[in-house]
């Protein structure tokens, strides 16, 4: 299925894979990865507006995840794990802190069960039109959390079957995180439903600042995106559990 709105150089690698024993040993017998700056635009101040879609998010067991996951957001985006994106700076863009822009639930229109990123995508821009959400910025991210029991399908494939997350841009300039709930041991990998949200927010969080419109930032060819070449290696940031990043200058996940 062809990707709408832009027509990257390549089908771009742009997804948190699942994890398995396959990419836990590719993982780990590191390869030499080198991400290459493709002169696109990067986000220098990433400004995280979250988007909690579907009316099961009212409901008592997910409602609590809302505030747990805002306090991710408002400790990561000041945190080392935003200095250690530093060394991806280049002249037009100095990657700093950011923030959280704000969050909002969103129960009407409801998610339906299944979801394509094409659906995703319209949502995001009738609730821009409808002043729901603020307007796209050059550091505007938007995060998509869906409920448990919500299946997302991108470019033909789906969560938890091929991908626990990803980000994208409409047109060149609405970046956007999807965030399927773990429901599924590939995108849960033994962790509670926080810890792997987690994980998997801040691989997108790392790719979508270092390269927003996929492909067009930091990119390597055999590799794809920061968050990619170390997928499901994880470490602890203050309280939080998040994947590791690949550091060109260190030759390694950090
Ligand atoms: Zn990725």
């Amino acid at each position: 299925m062809p990707k709408q709105q832009h027509t990257p150089k390549r089908d771009c690698v742009r997804v948190v894979p699942l994890a398995t024993p396959e990419l836990a040993k590719r993982v780990a017998t590191p390869q030499s990865a080198q991400l290459v700056y493709n002169n696109g635009p990067l986000i220098a101040s990433v400004q995280v507006f979250g988007i909690f879609w579907g009316t099961e998010w009212q409901q008592a067991t997910l409602a609590g995840m809302i505030p747990e996951v805002n306090q991710f957001f408002d400790y990561i985006l000041t945190s080392p794990l935003i200095d250690q994106l530093a060394e991806y700076s280049v002249p037009q863009y100095s990657i700093q802190h950011g923030k959280r822009a704000g969050s909002v639930a969103l129960p009407t229109p409801d998610v339906p069960k299944t979801v394509d990123d094409s659906a995703i995508q319209k949502m995001i821009q009738q609730q821009i039109s409808a002043g729901k959400l603020p307007s796209a910025t050059p550091d505007l991210l938007y995060f998509v959390f869906l409920p448990s029991g919500v299946t997302v399908t991108q470019g033909g494939s789906a969560s938890c079957k091929a991908f626990c997350g990803y980000h994208d841009a409409i047109g060149k300039d609405v970046f956007y995180a999807v965030m399927p709930f773990p429901d599924c041991s590939g995108c849960s990998s033994g962790l509670s439903n926080l810890d792997a949200l987690t994980v998997t927010a801040s691989h997108e969080l790392c790719e979508a600042i270092t390269d927003p419109v996929p492909g067009d930032g930091w990119y390597d060819n055999q590799n794809g995106e920061i968050g990619d070449i170390c997928a499901w290696q994880t470490k602890k940031v203050g309280a939080y559990t998040v994947q590791k990043e690949w550091s060109n200058q260190a030759g390694r996940c950090v």
